[in-house]
């Protein structure tokens, strides 16, 4: 079979016999896919493959000589294609800059990365295609007992130089692809615990360093439940009116006791009124759920307290419900303290029943907003 090219403004998808490859408007490589495989490629050369099997899908990084070789076989085929007489002129020269980038060419993007942003270990999945700005870095309370994604980093706000650097190297690192991001995302981990009138510096200073197009569909953040207490009404407005526009919530549960278990600060009612402020505020809210989380023990009470507070919650078109099955981190002690509570942590069919029954009664509860999955597994930036 011929291969097939694909032409658009910003990217390029090339292959035959069902492999296939798509590149950015650099000629740098984004996907890979074959039958029962995918393979995506991060902006750190971080390489992903995930695997369709009988019982679900699978998620692995790539090797350093696995990556390499992926990257050859496909500049081979794009070597071949460059010696056939015929092809346009356009597709040619694209195919030609592909050509260029050898496998160690790509591979000093991880250094390039890592010289700008600390590790980007999560996002929200709609968020993938965002520009990232890290304003803060690390998480201010970071000890949720099922979280380590910002255990590898103490709390800090960027100065005004520091933001500066950043966002002069984030224009530098991502050259002409810049356009190609919609939305920016503002990291890390609770950014919204910003003081109000250095937020709304962030904010200016980003917009006057940033190409106005990445503003258009809205600024978004992660936030916890507790800290947003020290920002009033008025201020969430204002924030909003200076281009906030989506926050993700880490609501985890509804059981109170779960959450002291998990070290989730404040009620499951005290959440629930921050949410609702963010919705008084006009926010997209999004609102992320521990699927399994607290395991057999807690399975009952997880699943009809989170219910019974998120019925109270005032969602509209355009918020978000995450159902995010709950994965046990390595570094925080999860397991010695689910160990000693005797907790036993809920098999793959019984959670997948969980997600189902959540995901239903979510989504009759609120048929306006979107109830979805949030695998963590999958994230790569
Ligand atoms: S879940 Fe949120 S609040 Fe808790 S440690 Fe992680 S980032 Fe911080």
């Amino acid at each position: 079979m011929p291969p097939i090219a694909t032409l658009r403004e910003a990217t390029l998808t090339f292959g035959a016999d069902k492999k296939y490859a798509t590149f950015d408007r650099t000629g740098r490589l984004l996907f890979y896919t074959e039958p029962g495989l995918a393979i995506r490629r991060g902006l750190d050369h971080r390489m992903v493959e995930s695997t369709e099997s009988p019982s679900g899908r699978s998620y692995r990084d790539m090797s350093e000589a696995e990556k390499k070789a992926l990257i050859e076989a496909v500049r081979g085929g794009i070597h071949l294609q460059l010696s056939v007489n015929g092809v346009a002129d356009r597709l040619h020269r694209k195919l030609e800059q592909i050509e260029a980038w050898t496998p160690e060419q790509l591979a000093l993007d991880h250094d390039k990365f890592y010289s700008l942003y600390r590790p980007i270990n999560i996002l929200p999945p709609d968020q993938y295609r965002s520009l990232v700005v890290q304003v803060a870095e690390g998480c201010s309370y970071n000890r949720c007992l099922f979280c380590d994604f910002y255990r590898d980093r103490p709390f800090h706000i960027k100065s005004d130089q520091e933001l500066s650097a950043h966002l002069e190297g984030i224009r530098a690192f991502f050259g002409e692809r810049l356009i190609d991001r919609s939305g920016v995302f503002l990291g890390d981990g609770n950014a919204l615990v910003i003081p109000t009138l250095r937020l709304l510096t962030f904010l200016q200073k980003m917009k006057q360093e940033l190409p106005p197009a990445l503003f258009q569909s809205g600024i978004a953040t992660f936030m916890d439940t507790f800290s947003l207490e020290r920002k009033s009404l008025e201020e969430l407005r204002i924030l909003r009116d200076a281009g906030m526009q989506a926050v993700y919530v880490g609501f985890e549960t509804g059981a109170d006791s779960l959450r002291e278990l998990l070290r989730k600060q404040g009620t499951a009612q005290e959440a629930l009124s921050a949410m609702t402020t963010l919705k008084q505020a006009g926010y997209q809210l999004a609102v992320i759920i521990l699927v399994g989380a607290g395991g057999r023990e807690f399975a009952d009470r997880h699943v009809n307290d989170t219910l019974s507070i998120l019925a109270k919650l005032p969602l509209q078109r355009g918020d978000l419900i995450y159902l995010s099955p709950f994965v046990e981190p390595v570094h925080t002690g999860y397991t010695e303290t689910a160990t000693s509570a005797g907790l036993e942590a809920l098999p793959e069919a019984k959670l997948n029943e969980e997600y189902e029954f959540l995901r239903q009664a979510l989504q009759s509860m609120h048929p306006e907003a979107k109830v979805t999955r949030y695998s963590i597994l999958q994230h790569l930036y």
